[in-house]
């Protein structure tokens, strides 16, 4: 067991420096882009492992992606990590955007399958000349830059589209075995399953990192619709802790900072000591959720 060093409010105890990590999305507005830069100077000081670009679904920002993460390379000492996905490209067209990626000197990618073109919930159709499945793409980009290090999802709830979990757990074995070194999780609010999900993995031997995703929920209602529609389980508790705050935007970000700060500090408790947090392109939560784990910005001193 890992030792807790600081004590939280709640008389649990967390750890001494846990390892966080941020993901943002592409901005589509000059508003949006200065936003995402104002939130990524107010996270940058706290020093992440790494900080991911997500890749819009059937590839529709693949620019917007590249140009992001080529100015978090360029004006920042961030590590960048890029998502990519198999869908609507050939491998031709994949291979050159990584390619493309390790010139600009991008050594972290997120590598998926990525979900249908036609929504989720339709059948997954693969492009005919594109990598098939999210293993035969992380093989892909290993054979051709061994340097890159690649991330991968990973499923508490499993896949809506896998059969079953030993199913799904099949597949991230398969990733391992294609050369992931590390699994993100789909955002989850129960810790149980996480902490099942990570015995069932354990038990199947694979051991990577198996980082916990974790979403503030900023927005409840817009939060709520887009995690569902991944296949994540919103208990009844959560929903009962946003309930008639749908127009008190104040009270809505007390109250998603302190549900995420519990269950951070829950999941320290149990051990873990890496976190990955869906900003959403937004800083406060996640600066103040880092402070309550101990993690002061780079530079500043830290109470004894
Ligand atoms: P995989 O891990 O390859 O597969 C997931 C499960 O589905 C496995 O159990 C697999 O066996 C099963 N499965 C796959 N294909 C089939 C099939 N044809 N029939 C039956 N079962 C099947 N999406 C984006 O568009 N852009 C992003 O930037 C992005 N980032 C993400 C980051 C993280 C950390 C996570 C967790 C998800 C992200 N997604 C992103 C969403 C992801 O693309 C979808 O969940 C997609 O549906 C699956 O891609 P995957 O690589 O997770 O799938």
């Amino acid at each position: 067991m890992t030792e807790f060093a600081i004590p939280a409010p709640d008389g649990q105890r967390v750890l001494p420096s846990p390892k966080i990590s941020f993901e943002f999305f592409p901005p589509k507005t000059e508003e949006m882009e200065r936003n995402l830069w104002d939130t990524i100077n107010r996270l940058a000081p706290l020093a992440p492992n790494f900080v991911s670009v997500t890749y819009g679904a059937g590839g529709s920002t693949r620019e917007r992606t590249h140009s992001t993460i080529a100015r978090i390379l360029g004006e920042t000492q961030l590590v960048p990590a890029a998502h990519l996905t198999c869908v609507g490209a050939s491998r031709g067209e994949i291979d050159e955007i990584v390619d493309r990626y390790h010139e600009v000197g991008v050594r972290h990618i997120v590598a998926l399958r990525g979900d249908p073109a036609t929504g989720i919930g339709t059948p997954y159709v693969a492009h005919p000349d594109g990598y098939q499945t999210s293993p035969e793409l992380i093989a892909g980009i290993k054979k051709r830059h061994p340097d890159i290090e690649v991330s991968v999802s990973a499923y508490p709830e499993k896949h809506p589209e896998a059969r079953d979990f030993d199913a799904d757990i099949d597949t991230l074995k398969a990733k391992v075995d294609a050369g992931a070194s590390r699994a993100i999780t789909q955002v989850f609010f129960d810790n149980d399953l996480y902490l099942r999900y990570l015995d069932r993995v354990r038990a199947r031997g694979i051991d990577i990192p198996v980082v916990p995703g974790i979403m503030p929920m900023h927005n409840f209602k817009q939060a709520r619709n887009f995690v569902t529609r991944a296949g994540t389980t919103v208990p009844k508790w959560l929903d009962e802790k946003f309930e008639g705050l749908d127009d008190d935007a104040e009270t809505r970000k007390l109250v998603a900072a302190t549900v995420a700060a519990g269950q951070v500090q829950k999941l320290a408790k149990h051990g873990v000591d890496t976190f990955h947090f869906y900003t959403m392109n937004r800083a406060d939560l996640v600066f103040a959720i880092a402070h309550l784990l101990g993690i002061r910005p780079k530079g500043a001193a830290k109470a004894a």
